[in-house]
């Protein structure tokens, strides 16, 4: 086990398969400096190449121009190549991080090369020899834990897509804080997945481009990585991986699937190429099953705006109001819980009762949430410290949260004693909280209250911490202050009272005399202590025997100090990863808490409630709001919101809303949304009262809206996204439809809308809040049986529109269209002939719909669902029933045995029916006449 956490050695390295067909400059006729570069880029030669030169990190050739480009840096030359100038870009060592980061979230993956001797060194060998350098760091968008480069609430995974015995998976994980996971995918789902986990790199099977939409995939992902085969070995990583985590086989943590192990090996394999090794606090990975989750589309989770808006912000999302979190990782964690809710009852009931004790005691949330204020991200601190990318301050992070979690058990326990009991959500959370108490105890000895970012500074362990390094550091204290008795003994001694001293970096400590008063001590009969050391202009330096010596002193225990404090840094450093799974518990309990805690403050400031959740097909909210709209109403001092009613179950699956524009009719349907994802993530609901029979999928298409990047028009995105939802949707599923057909002719639209909404009644029996400007759809109440009709009220007044946000029972009978264009502005010409051609295409429309109800049922009342790859729903039993042939023909259908068939026996078959149903038909007409 030890031996596989080793790093892979440079040389092992040197040409990775991804610098198959990539061009970089000859070797031949390089300079020694340039030659040393070009053997460092050809090591890396995906890498953008940070060459360190004194006090900036250099990049040549194409590197130059790109970073240049990325960074809007300036691009120069230095010196020449094969006969062309070197392109070059430079960025200062000290404010590195934050190109870095812009570098990463474009994508790039850059080598950090070092210099890793003193120049001094470099000299020996002979005055031109070169500073020796190393790539000492890798740095990729996947991969990063420096807290500069990541956002302290947002999670950042490294992710593969791997295939095996016919299966997808995908494997993610999060290196700053060790934890990864993997879940089967398909060609269907796999842009879904990505688009609920934030990826900064994903590394893909070759084999795998031709299915995948790559263009979807790079809006989505920085960086997309498809030429590394190398990386995906099912066979191999299982035996890797097991062997990793000291176990017998990898299925001791799940049944991974032969793709999931692949994918999971290759998360791996790069991560042991780009962290040298250093991969000790990775945990053992979990499996993740699609059927204990929401599945919530990308359409979906973009109309919804749920962790993001759409154009790709935080802030006004759904998380970012109701997100009251006070750690990184509580925030990691809400953001993942809303990004992919539960669809298990005991799961979301657990949460739920948490929150509930959070609310119904405002004194010990406000304790615990004074606490968690406290509280330093211990995840990531973990995580740089297994890295070997940590410091002082990481190691007082620690401390910090370990304090923090033992003020927090206390108050737990002393809540458990006068509640009488925990939650149990919380009751497991506290079991963690009282670990690593030794550790605790020795950080806080250990360390001082504040200290550097860096080890290498020293100054940060404790006095009386180690008996020895207190020993060295009063021996400079006192030499320091001997020196300071000496320079008082040696003025009073030589009478010159401007004698100081001094120290510089070139001559040392020194005594420093006014050019004017030197003579003395260097004529004879001179002072025989002051050997002189230079003259200036103004002073002339002396040293003496016991100065040199006291100097002497003080660095040696300086250096003592330093090296002491190196090798405590480095015990304690051991003494944290020795417990890491203990520590990884607490931050997760942490996380816990704050979750709960976040949730219950936000229930309380707005008055929501506990959602009742069910495993039946009620979804019932009573007086609910749109939290984001409600905040923003209140933000422009405007509102109030008005609340509204939402009642769906069996009998009432349909709610076709009607209503003019700006009436309110998206923001109820989100609203009904939301309260179902709020509810199953586990948080409380913006209503009075709520009743949730479990969401199995949840669908909204609001809207229309391009996605010309991807080349298709608005109206070929509309149809992609109902032919989504339409293949998908059962009887479990919530469907937001907003104005579905707006995007082409009126007629064609209307006949579209028309048949979604008849579909959704007979074979899907999906549970739809249906707006729609083409209020002839309220006709269809009259075939439709589990449908209602509903309408945003308004009231005209003065002939002008006001909008009352009031859903109310009845269908609107027009759309007020123009008159929100007049509202609009629009020229009053204009408005005055569009009513003019109103009234006389209304005139005509009645007749219309009237002739359409009373044609043929939809044939699709005679699918059966379950068949054809059709969702199974209870439409099956309750379904419209056909006219006797048609169902015959269905059930024939049905029991067929398709792959037991001939393709010419099939031929037969369909003349055959085709000439039944003909038959019947005709029998029928006769009958009419
Ligand atoms: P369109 O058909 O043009 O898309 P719509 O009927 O879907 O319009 P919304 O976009 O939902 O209307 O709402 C328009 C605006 O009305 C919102 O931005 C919000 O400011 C306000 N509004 C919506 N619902 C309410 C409500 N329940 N209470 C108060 N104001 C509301």
């Amino acid at each position: 086990m030890a031996e596989s956490r080793t790093a892979r050695s440079p040389d092992e390295t040197a040409t990775p398969p991804a610098a198959r067909g990539r061009r970089l400059p000859s070797r031949d006729d390089a300079t020694p400096m340039m030659a040393q570069y070009l053997e460092a880029k050809y090591a890396y030669p995906d890498y953008l190449l940070f060459f360190r030169m004194g006090d900036f990190y250099e990049l040549f050739f194409d590197d130059a121009v790109r970073a240049a480009e990325i960074l809007d840096i300036a691009l120069t030359t230095r010196g020449q190549h094969q006969g062309r100038d070197v392109p070059m870009a430079g960025v200062p060592v000290h404010a590195v991080d934050g190109y870095l980061a812009r570098l990463i979230r474009a994508g790039q993956k850059v080598a950090i090369c070092e210099q890793v001797e003193d120049p001094a060194e470099a000299r020996k060998r002979g005055a031109k020899a070169l500073v020796r350098r190393e790539v000492v760091r890798l740095v990729t968008p996947g991969t990063v834990s420096e807290e500069a480069l990541l956002e302290p609430k947002r999670a950042n995974h490294l992710a593969a897509l791997a295939d095996a015995a016919g299966g997808w998976a995908l494997a993610w994980c999060d290196m700053s804080t060790g934890e990864w996971r993997s879940l089967e995918t398909g060609p269907g789902d796999v842009l879904h997945d990505i688009a609920r986990l934030d990826i900064g790199e994903l590394l893909v099977h070759p084999r795998l481009v031709a299915d995948l939409d790559l263009a979807a995939l790079r809006a989505r992902v920085p960086a997309v990585e498809t030429g590394r085969d190398d990386l995906f070995d099912s066979t191999a990583a299982g035996r890797r991986l097991a062997d990793f985590f000291g176990v017998r086989e990898l299925s001791v943590f799940g049944a991974f699937t032969r793709a999931e192990v692949a994918a999971l090996g290759a998360v791996f394999a790069y991560l042991e190429e780009t962290q040298r090794g250093a991969l000790a606090h990775l945990r053992p990975p979990r499996r993740e099953d699609r059927s204990d989750l929401v599945a919530i589309d990308q359409a979906t989770r973009r109309s919804l705006e749920l962790t993001r808006t759409a154009s790709g912000e935080r802030r006004g999302s759904l998380l970012s109001v109701i997100d009251r979190t006070l750690t990184g990782p509580g925030g990691r964690l809400l953001a993942a819980r809303l990004a992919a809710p539960s669809r298990r009852k005991a799961e979301i009931d657990r949460r739920l009762d948490a929150v509930a004790f959070f609310v119904a005691d405002d004194l010990l949330r406000a304790r615990l949430r004074g606490a968690l204020r406290q509280v330093p991200d211990l995840e990531r601190a973990l995580g740089r410290l297994a890295l070997s990318r940590g410091g002082p301050r990481d190691l007082a992070a620690v401390r910090d949260a370990l304090a923090a979690a033992a003020a927090i058990h206390e108050m737990l326990s002393a809540a458990e004693a006068s509640h009488a009991g925990l939650p149990v959500l919380i009751a497991e959370a506290m079991a963690a909280l009282p670990r690593a108490g030794a550790l605790a105890g020795r950080l806080k000895a250990a360390l001082v209250a504040d200290p550097p970012t860096l080890a290498r500074e020293g100054g940060f362990i404790a006095k009386g911490y180690h008996p020895p390094l207190d020993e060295w550091r009063t021996i400079k204290d006192e030499s320091r202050r001997l020196i300071a008795a000496l320079e008082a003994r040696l003025k009073e001694e030589t009478g010159i009272a401007a004698l100081k001293v001094r120290y510089n970096q070139v001559l040392g400590y020194h005594v420093d005399v006014p050019a004017g008063r030197a003579d003395r001590l260097m004529r004879p009969p001179h002072d025989a202590r002051f050997i002189h050391r230079q003259t200036l202009a103004g002073s002339v330096r002396f040293t003496t025997a016991e100065l040199a010596e006291l100097a002497q002193k003080i660095q040696e225990a300086d250096g003592r100090c330093l090296e002491l404090e190196q090798e405590l840094f480095a015990e304690l450093v051991a003494a944290v990863i020795a417990e890491r799974e203990a520590l990884a518990a607490i931050a997760g309990a942490i996380a816990e808490c704050d979750v709960a805690t976040a949730l219950a403050e936000r229930a309380a400031e707005g008055g929501w409630v506990r959602p009742h959740i069910t495993e039946d097909l009620r979804f019932r909210l009573r007086a609910a709001r749109h939290p984001v709209v409600e905040a923003a109403l209140a933000r422009r001092g405007e509102g109030p919101f008005v609340p509204n009613d939402c009642l769906l179950d069996e009998d009432e699956r349909i709610w076709l809303v009607t209503g003019p524009n700006m009436a309110g009719k998206s923001t109820f349907l989100r609203q009904c949304a939301i309260a179902a994802i709020l509810a199953q993530s586990g948080g409380f609901v913006p209503a009075a009262e709520a009743e949730i029979g479990i969401v199995d999928r949840i669908f909204s298409r609001v809207g229309a809206s391009d996605d010309l990047a991807e080349g298709r028009s608005t109206f070929m995105v509309e149809m992609l996204e109902a032919a989504t939802i339409l293949n998908q949707a059962g009887a479990r599923s919530l469907v937001i439809l907003d104005e579905l057909g707006r995007g082409t002719a009126t007629f064609d639209g209307l006949s579209l809308a028309w048949a979604t909404l008849e579909y959704l009644h007979d074979v899907s029996g999906a549970r739809v809040l249906f707006a729609t400007h083409y209020h002839e759809l309220a006709a269809l109440e009259r075939r439709l049986k589990r449908m209602r009709l509903k309408t945003m009220a308004v009231r005209e007044w003065e002939h002008e529109l006001v909008f009352l946000h009031e859903l109310k029972d009845g269908a609107a009978d027009r759309s007020y269209g123009i008159q929100v264009a007049r509202l609009a502005g629009v020229p009053q010409a204009v408005i005055a002939r569009a009513n003019e051609i109103l009234a006389r295409l209304e005139a005509s429309r009645g007749d219309l719909v009237e002739q359409l109800l009373e044609g043929d049922l939809p044939l699709f009342a005679t699918i059966r669902p379950g068949a054809q790859g059709l969702p199974a729903g209870p439409a099956a039993q309750t379904g419209t029933v056909a006219d006797p042939p048609a169902r015959a023909l269905a059930e024939a259908l049905v029991a067929l045995d398709l792959d037991g068939l001939t393709p010419r026996a099939a031929l037969e078959l369909l003349y055959d029916w085709r000439a039944k149903l003909e038959k019947a038909r005709a029998g029928a007409g006769e009958e009419e006449r």
